[in-house]
């Protein structure tokens, strides 16, 4: 059967092929990007499904607006407004389903076949394919502890004047860096310079575990004359209340979100009302702090001991930085000792003991680091992930 051509840019996850391990009895899994779903406040959402039904039968059972459910658009505006993006009006947004279709969206409107744009090597791995499946040249852009480099970033953009750079500066996926604050003015800075949008993705700046991150992107370019030309912000309800609500947002500058909008009318016609509704409603009925503070709390107490157990276990056969957010530990293999370094010969290994990760390879659009992992800590218990970290010791040799 004929295939559009733009199929050929990519090739199904090797992600995927790992997961079908992963069904094996008795595995730990640090493989997976999920939430726990046992933090799910499912009473919370329960009450919010009877009001939706309740107050607002015919707007949560009907079609919708494209842009969103006038309501949830309001309740995401002051959500942002209360993280310090104070000027952010709801027309200013849209509401996708997930983060996801926001970026799909961004590689319609954005990428023309041969369209070079920078992203994070390493980065998430679907908005790399979905930027490809639109024909993109992808640009690896190097991070370190603090996020991306960003001498190195204004070099590239110098160099390649890419149609736009994707950033993950808050806990980002795989690397779990929280860009620092004075590289994020200067990011805003580069978008201003070179008039080259930046899109700023964040599912994961609210899972802090201390002390909350610096202000997103968004909130930072009020302070930065111009900048909030150049931006995009997409947000997500996934990681902090549930993904399977496929609720997510994206605030543009105007002709984007105009075309955006456009695209999303012969995508889906719009995110699900009844979705909308009861995302509207929880957000409404106050329980988003406390919910944000248990799932702060559980995740903030796994990854801390997933780093000690790292540390204890594994000592100088790996490093990382410990996580400060967000879902994952992205670790390296050094070799010490004379022990393995290769992160897809030891995700093998660790399968065979009885524990998954993800290699890091697949996260890089070029030039990846083989040495790499990505671990998860957000779905498995304390005492599992010292279990489990115990057994990657054991494969480690
Ligand atoms: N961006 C990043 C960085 C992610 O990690 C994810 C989910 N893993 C998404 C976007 C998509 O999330 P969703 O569509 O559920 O909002």
């Amino acid at each position: 059967m004929p295939l559009a051509q733009r199929l050929n840019n990519v090739e199904t996850s090797a992600i995927r092929e790992l997961f079908k391990l992963l069904g094996k009895p008795g595995i730990i899994s640090f493989a997976g990007g999920f939430p726990d779903s046992a933090m799910f406040d499912v009473a919370g959402i329960q009450a919010a499904v009877d009001r939706a039904l309740k107050d607002e039968p015919g707007a949560a059972l009907q079609y919708g607006a494209t842009e969103g459910y006038q309501p949830l658009r309001e309740q995401l505006a002051a959500f942002m407004q209360a993280k310090g993006a104070k000027d952010v009006a709801a027309d200013q947004l849209i509401v996708t389903t997930g983060s996801q279709q926001a970026l799909d969206l961004l590689g319609k409107c954005l990428v023309d076949p041969g369209s070079t744009a920078i992203v994070e090597g390493p980065t998430f791995l679907a908005t790399i394919q979905c930027f490809r499946l639109y024909g993109a040249d992808l640009i690896s852009a190097p991070i370190d502890g603090e996020g991306v480099q960003v001498d190195a970033l204004e070099r590239l953009i110098v160099q390649h004047r890419p149609r736009f750079v994707y950033l993950i500066p808050t806990f980002g996926n795989p690397s779990g860096a929280m860009l620092s604050l004075e590289r994020r003015k200067r990011v805003l800075e580069l978008a201003v310079k070179y008039q080259t949008l930046i899109i700023e993705d964040d599912p994961y700046g609210d899972l802090y575990f201390d002390a909350p991150p610096p202000p997103s992107l968004l909130a930072l370019s009020e302070h930065v004359p111009g900048s909030r030309d150049w931006l995009v912000h997409c947000g997500s309800l996934s990681k902090v209340l549930s993904p399977g609500l496929r609720v997510g947002w994206m605030v543009a500058p105007p002709a984007l979100l105009a075309k955006a909008t456009m695209c999303k009318q012969f995508s889906d016609a719009h995110t699900s009302t009844f979705a909308q509704a009861t995302a509207a409603q929880y957000l409404k009925s106050g329980a988003m702090p406390a919910t944000l503070a248990h799932v702060r709390q559980v995740y903030g107490a796994r990854a801390r001991v997933m780093g000690e157990a790292l540390r204890g276990e594994l000592g100088e056969a790996i490093e990382f930085v410990p996580p400060q957010g967000g879902l994952f530990v992205w670790a390296r293999l050094t070799g010490a000792g004379g022990k393995i370094q290769d992160g897809n010969e030891f995700a093998k290994r660790a399968i065979a003991e009885g524990v998954a990760f993800v290699p890091g390879t697949p996260f890089y659009c070029a030039n990846p680091d083989p040495s790499t992992l990505r671990l998860s800590f957000a779905t498995v218990g304390e005492d599992k992930i010292r279990e489990g970290i115990g057994r990657l010791a054991k494969a480690l040799g």
